[in-house]
This record gives structure tokens, C-alpha cells and sequence, in this order.
């Protein structure tokens, strides 16, 4: 984000802080903020887990990765 400095010396600013007031910092705490529910919640990186459909072990993993049961090789993908 560019802050370019006018030849008369005026700051000139992003076109949606000047049509807000705070937005930027706005912006900045809400950046904050989602990136802390995210972890929290474990949004970011979501889990699944499934049952082999060769031998019956559980697998688990990233929701709709694919899978690969450690016990028959048989790959399976994740709800
Ligand atoms: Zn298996």
C-alpha cells in the first residue's frame, strides 16, 4: 500500500481511508482479530477423519484430502 508524497507536500492517502475515517486501523484490528478466531477454532486447517473402506482403520487428515491407509495402501478421500 503505496503513501505517495505530493509535490506540494501532502500525504496522499488510500482512496478508502480517506472516505473513512480509521478504516485503516479498523482494517488492521479486524485483521487481528480474524486471524486470532482462526486459530483459535482451527478454521485454517480443518480436520476429517473417515474409516478405511479396505480394512476398516481410521484415517484422518485435512477435510477433503485424500488418504492413503498406512495398513492396505487403499486411498480414500476425507468428507
Ligand atoms: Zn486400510
Amino acid at each position: 500500500m503505496g503513501i505517495r508524497i505530493r509535490r506540494n507536500g501532502e500525504v496522499e492517502k488510500p482512496d478508502f481511508a480517506k472516505a473513512i475515517p480509521g478504516a485503516e486501523e479498523l482494517a488492521g484490528t479486524l485483521k487481528d482479530t480474524f486471524g486470532a478466531f482462526r486459530n483459535g477454532l482451527g478454521i485454517a486447517e480443518a480436520t476429517s477423519s473417515a474409516t478405511c473402506e479396505g480394512c476398516g482403520a481410521a484415517l484422518g487428515g485435512r477435510r477433503h484430502e485424500t488418504v492413503r491407509c498406512d495398513y492396505c495402501d487403499r486411498q480414500t478421500q476425507l468428507p
